[in-house]
């Protein structure tokens, strides 16, 4: 692998809040970013030395945006395959293999069983009659799901009783149903993994959802969480592995008095490591761009006794300079959203502790 050198260009596939913090850390390492998304409050833009706001499918800007890129990612895993394969493959990091799996809620399940993690019982629903006997072997509590591009608990329907499922239809769309797991907590592994295959993973923090959104993650993440962190790093570290995978993954698990469940993963930084920034010595999106850009990985160590990082979801960010005034610590990260929407992140705060 050529290793980037200062002054290079790094393509980033997607406008959202991931691709400004990557932006942010590919700057201070002497990168220039260049992004790529269909119009809309695309906030990486801001920072990026060129933008451009076209669709997924136009094959003339795909090219012209490659041409300008030494090296190319992404930030948002439902960039369509056909536009990451118009990229160099080459130049690009991580492979396109990885979204093809992450993208299909079947396929990765599949995909992190062979390695021997655990997946909550699921069955393929591509009907009404697929979802009547998925109900019939599976029962209720459970989760109907659209196979793909579902995020933030979007394209996702809880069935709490059969009696209930009598009003919910086929979507129309490929789904999965899957039995609600019983969980004491949930966590996620993020690791990078260079092109040389060293793999450095941080702390998992415990995950808080509300209404399917991630909210809020916290360390120490606690007993339950740390009993059974090491087989879940070991199914990711395999998972990378086996995709030969160069940058940050994520895979979340439920931790289940069974052992760890796997959810799901993400080809890319996630919200639960935005903690990293200030919490460990190196963060997601420092090591993202040095795994993609052939450098040394950094040290994942946490730097700090306790950490709690918040979303701030749907609010107006005008507010949310008060907690600036706060004692402590508190770190806040705004996105520069131009439109606060119920259930839209628009920034995050991070909160550390140097005693527990
Ligand atoms: P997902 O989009 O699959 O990550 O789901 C979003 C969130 O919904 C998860 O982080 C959990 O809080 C919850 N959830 C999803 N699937 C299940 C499940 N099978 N059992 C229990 N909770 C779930």
């Amino acid at each position: 692998m050529k290793v980037a050198t200062p002054g290079s260009t790094i393509g980033i596939l997607g406008g959202g809040q991931l691709g400004r913090m990557l932006t942010m850390a590919a700057s201070q390492l002497g990168y220039r970013c260049i992004g790529y998304a269909p119009a809309g409050d695309n906030v990486s833009a801001d920072l990026c030395a060129d933008f451009f706001e076209n669709g997924w499918g136009d094959t003339a800007a795909l090219a012209a945006f490659a041409t300008q890129c030494d090296v190319v990612t992404w930030e948002f895993e439902n960039v369509p395959l056909t536009a990451v394969n118009a990229m160099p493959a080459d130049r690009l990091a991580p492979g396109a293999k990885s979204l093809q799996v992450a993208q299909d809620r079947l396929a990765e399940k599949r995909f992190v069983e062979e390695l021997g993690a655990t997946c909550a019982p699921y069955m393929r629903v591509e009907s009404d009659e697929d979802f009547r006997r998925a109900l019939d072997r599976i029962g209720t509590p459970g989760i109907l799901k659209t196979a793909r591009e579902g995020y933030d608990g979007k394209g996702q329907w809880r069935i709490a009783s059969a009696h209930e499922a009598e009003g919910v239809r086929f979507p129309g769309r490929p789904c999965v149903y899957e039995g609600m797991v019983d969980f004491d907590a949930e966590f996620s592994v993020i690791l990078v993994r260079g092109h040389d295959g060293e793999v450095r993973i941080w702390d998992s923090t415990a995950n808080t959802h509300e209404g399917g959104m991630l909210v809020r993650s916290t360390l120490p993440a606690g007993p339950s969480v740390e009993a059974q962190v090491e087989i879940a790093r070991d199914i990711a570290r395999q998972t990378a592995d086996a995709l030969q995978y160069v940058g940050v993954l994520t895979l979340e698990f439920f931790a289940t008095k069974q052992g760890p469940v796997f959810n799901e993963m993400a080809p890319r930084v996630h919200n639960s490591g935005h903690w990293t920034i200030e919490g460990a010595a190196t963060s997601q999106f420092e090591n993202h761009i040095r795994a993609i850009c052939g450098l040394p990985l950094g040290a994942t160590e946490t730097r700090f006794a306790s950490i709690d990082m918040r979303n701030i979801v749907g609010e107006d960010a005008q507010s949310a300079h008060q907690i600036l005034a706060e004692d402590g610590e508190p770190h806040l990260h705004l996105y520069g959203k131009r439109e606060a929407r119920e259930g839209r992140k628009m920034g995050h705060v991070t909160r550390v502790s140097h005693k527990t």
